[in-house]
């Protein structure tokens, strides 16, 4: 029997439930509950408390969709070791296995007994306590199982080139194991963000102009949204558009940090989307290009001399002279300049040397975390209560695991979860939003996501192109230049794209110029003949 532990007399609680076939006989809710209130009584139990499902106002057997089965769980959840359930027979408390598996978990780790009378199962013995505890453990193995099947099944579509999720915009499903296709309603919206991208636009800009041509942006769960910036920006990030390969014209789908190639059209060519990612003007100013590459020179005002600090001037290509040079003027300004202050360098070569220097970027796995560490440390330093910060991050982490539990185990419905997950990655992500010296979290990853793509196109881009990444990545000035060895010694990037360039292989940072990172190369080099050098 029942054990009373720690209450004098524990809560009876009988589950019926109304069924279309069982109207017909006597198991009716009220012979349901008269059966359980006799056997109660025949225990010398208190009178029960019923709680009182009706299966035809509710199909299947979903928790979510059966309220006051949902509400009896929650209340042997609130009153551990009180409760004792009654049920008329088995199939009135579930018949899905799964669901009474999940269920038995619940009463068992609440020490609830439970207890059905037509199948003489009664698990309110210390034998039947037992079983309970075995049923249990059954649910929480075939719940994981169930969780890593979920998983390999979408690792699996991703390998075969189809898409897992909300089909993106600009294309519509063809079915489950089919690709999805061009939507034509929604596909030359798609194009237009594209190619004002490339234009240089701004994602305000290019929301505005989708909204006014009359796109929206839709989900099932959501239906139809203007687009903003964030969606504007999801859609120039997400690379399910992008062809795998250069040449290729299918798109690419992503699982877990790994590309497929796609068993669906690409809408963006592999070079068109390196522009997106940049956002470059590359089409448009293609017209301009040869009278502008007379003038124009990558690095005009951001290349220094790294000895006396003054800007290189550049001088022109003309009748006369082959090459453009950037050209050390502290001589001929009266300035003292270690290196001698008249050499120079051909543009030429210092473009070639900052593309190796990009190319040689080979960005950790976790760069993304170790940016936000780093910059955390700071905020640290800055006094602000990272600590209090962590635990609310903690706090939401493990609640988003209750959630994501909850749902798998049929116990809250997809509109809840739905809801409550996006509440929590809100906060989450307010939470991994911090922001140091004006800079957020947020740009620095947007930097960091852009330079591979910068550093792909460099060689090929046009003069004005690359002027226009020199002009997004460094401060004025920011290149330093040493003419006499004929090498980069030093970059100081703009704040945002620091943090991701100081994970630049072969540099390291000025302790006591925070935000200039020096080449190993040249230090190493400087340092060898720094004091025979007064000889230039
Ligand atoms: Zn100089």
């Amino acid at each position: 029997m029942f054990e009373q532990h720690d209450t004098p007399s524990p809560i009876v609680a009988g589950y019926v439930r109304r069924s279309s076939e069982m109207q017909k006989d006597n198991y009716s809710i009220d012979a349901q509950k008269r059966a359980i209130r006799d056997a109660a009584r025949l225990r010398g139990l208190p009178e029960p408390l019923f709680f009182e499902d009706d299966e035809r106002s509710a199909r299947g057997e979903q928790i979510a969709n059966r309220p006051e089965f949902k509400r009896l769980l929650e209340y042997v959840q609130a009153n551990p070791g009180k409760v004792i359930v009654f049920v008329h027979t088995l199939d009135r408390w579930s018949r899905n296995v799964m669901v009474t598996l999940q269920s038995f978990r619940i009463l068992s780790q609440s020490r609830t007994a439970f207890i059905s009378l037509s199948e003489h199962i009664d698990y309110s013995t210390p034998e039947g306590m037992l079983q309970l505890t075995i049923l249990a453990a059954f649910a929480a193995y075939f719940s994981d199982m169930l969780a890593k099947h979920t998983s390999k099944g979408k690792g699996e579509r991703a390998a075969q080139g189809l898409y897992n999720g909300d089909i993106p915009f600009g294309f519509r499903g063809t079915g489950q194991k089919s690709p999805p296709e061009f939507d034509p309603d929604e596909f030359p919206g798609l194009r237009m963000i594209g190619e004002m991208r490339m234009q240089g636009k701004t994602a305000e800009q290019i929301a505005d102009a989708v909204n006014a041509a009359g796109y929206r942006t839709g989900s099932k769960r959501f239906g139809a949204r203007l687009f903003t910036i964030d969606t504007i920006n999801a859609i120039t990030r997400c690379e399910f558009y992008a062809a795998f390969a250069p040449g290729d014209d299918r798109g690419t789908v992503v699982y877990k940090d790994q590309r497929f190639r796609g068993q669906h059209p690409a809408a963006f060519t592999y070079e068109e989307w390196q522009r997106i990612r940049i956002g470059s003007r590359l089409n448009y100013k293609a017209p301009q290009r040869s009278e502008q590459s007379q003038r124009t020179y990558e690095f005009s005002g951001y290349v220094s001399c790294v000895h006396c600090g003054l800007n290189l001037r550049c001088k022109g290509a003309h009748p006369g002279i082959e090459y453009a040079y950037y050209k050390d003027m502290a001589k001929a300004r009266g300035y003292d300049c270690p290196a001698g202050g008249y050499l120079q360098v051909r543009t030429d070569k210092v473009m070639q040397q900052f593309g190796e220097l990009l190319q040689g970027l080979r960005l950790p796995a976790y760069w993304r975390d170790m940016v936000r560490e780093k910059m955390m440390e700071t905020a640290k330093k800055a006094g602000l209560d990272t600590e209090a910060m962590e635990r609310e991050k903690e706090r939401l982490k493990l609640k988003r695991g209750r959630i994501l539990k909850q749902h798998r185990d049929g116990y809250i419905d997809d509109d809840e979860f739905e809801g409550e997950m996006a509440a929590v990655e809100l906060a989450l992500r307010a939470l991994d939003m911090p922001e140091m010296d004006g800079v957020r979290l947020e740009d620095i990853i947007a930097a960091g996501e852009r330079l591979p793509g910068m550093a792909a196109l460099w060689q090929d881009a046009t003069v004005e192109e690359r002027r226009e990444m020199v002009m997004l990545i460094f401060e004025p000035g920011g290149l330093h230049y040493d003419v006499e060895t004929q090498e980069i010694a030093a970059i100081t990037p703009r704040p945002t794209f620091l943090p991701v360039l100081r994970l630049l292989e072969g540099v390291t940072e000025y302790q006591e110029a925070t935000g200039t990172l020096v080449t190993l190369r040249w230090q190493q080099r400087n340092r060898r003949d720094s004091n025979p050098r007064s000889s230039a």
